[in-house]
């Protein structure tokens, strides 16, 4: 089910069997280049492999332009991360943006004449974009974001009974005018608020269309009830194998987006970026306090510049009923005991220690200082 054509935002590869690519964007006011630049770099530090910054007026073009020059040199060495442009109504910010070195443009094409959608299909495919050193420039992709606002009128009254076969349909009428355009660098997206219309409309959406699917929930909402409104609307369409890439939208940091967009693809096998704590629930048997334990090996390893991003399985057990066994087959582990734990190496037992120093020590194992 997974997507058959490939694309490449960047040097990014997009569908096509390609891993699925996290995407967030940034909060940042786009006209205050330091703190866009700054929190871009926080993105890609959690792992982003995609941003999105918003040109909302001519007044953030040069600004935006900046940003896509500077940074490059926030990941010295590596690939430039790939800056899209998010563009709504205005055609003409689209064109600027690619004229400034936009990976990509997000539009949503119901928002503009036809004619100027045209001028933005022309110039993505004119252009060309670096991809890094050894990789060839790549043309501007472009994603068409439809949206339920911004139907055409015939499809207004079928989404007010089937709103996810009126995105499908939208969108799936934008492919077929951009491909008539000769133009395929393009991805989808058909994103709604509600999780079951998002899973809806993206299965019907993959059915219908070989092109890249960007797969999200959109206005998710807080950090808590996004992220499981998130978990669920973009698990359950990446455990059928729909989506290529994937943004987590929440209401607050867009690091947190990151790093739960990482734990969904971590907790569906798809993709691993850091640790992974396996800790118990705790109960009437527990002998530690397993929370602070659990929470204080999460907040440290995530800390540890040379940790953070490692994919290593740590568990965290409160007792000498399941602790052992559940430690025995992590990387690392600690089964718990009356105030004490025993400390496990791939498997072995390394040491049992009080309970106050069984973090540190775990910590000391796992950096090999132990
Ligand atoms: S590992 Fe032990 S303490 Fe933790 S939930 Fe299971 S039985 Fe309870």
């Amino acid at each position: 089910m997974a997507s058959g054509r490939q694309i490449r935002v960047g040097p990014v590869p997009v569908g096509g069997g390609a891993p699925v690519a996290v995407q967030s964007m940034t909060c940042t006011r786009t006209g205050d280049v330091a703190a866009t630049l700054a929190q871009v770099r926080a993105l890609v530090d959690a792992g982003c492999e995609i941003v999105r910054i918003s040109v909302p007026t001519a007044a953030e073009v040069a600004a935006f332009a900046r940003v896509v020059r500077e940074a490059p040199a926030l990941v010295p060495g590596g690939p430039p991360v790939p800056i899209v442009a998010d563009i709504h109504y205005d055609w003409r910010l689209a064109l600027a943006a690619i004229e400034a070195g936009a990976a990509g443009v997000r539009i949503n094409p119901g928002t503009m004449a036809d004619k100027h959608v045209h001028e933005i299909v022309r110039a993505a495919a004119a252009a060309r974009v670096s991809a890094g050193p050894g990789l060839p420039e790549a043309p501007v992709a472009i994603r068409i974001g439809v949206n339920a606002g911004s139907l055409p009128r015939d499809l207004r009254e079928r989404a007010t009974r089937d709103a996810p076969g009126a995105l499908v349909e939208a969108a799936s009428r934008w492919a077929g005018q951009f491909e008539a355009w000769g133009y395929t660098d393009y991805k989808l997206s058909v994103k709604s608020s509600s999780v079951p219309d998002t899973i809806a409309a993206y299965r019907r959406l993959a059915d219908r269309s070989a092109a890249p699917l960007h797969v999200g929930v959109t206005e998710a909402g807080t950090v808590w009830s996004g992220t499981i409104k998130s978990a669920v609307g973009i698990g359950a369409l990446l455990a059928d194998g729909i989506g290529d890439t994937l943004r987590v939208s929440l209401t607050g940091d867009p690091v947190e987006e990151v790093r739960v967009a990482w734990k969904i693809l971590a907790a569906l096998g798809l993709r691993r970026r850091g640790p992974d704590i396996i800790s118990c629930p705790t109960c009437g048997r527990t002998e530690v306090d397993v929370v602070h334990l659990a929470e204080e090996v999460e907040r440290r390893l995530g800390s540890d510049p040379a940790l953070a991003g490692s994919a290593i399985t740590v568990a965290v057990m409160g007792c000498r009923v399941n602790g052992p066994e559940e430690a025995r087959h992590a990387d690392y582990g600690i089964a718990a005991g009356a105030g004490e734990g025993v400390l496990f190496d791939h498997g072995e037992r390394v040491g049992t220690l009080p309970e106050g120093q069984l973090v540190d020590a775990l910590l000391a194992l796992i950096r090999g200082d132990r």
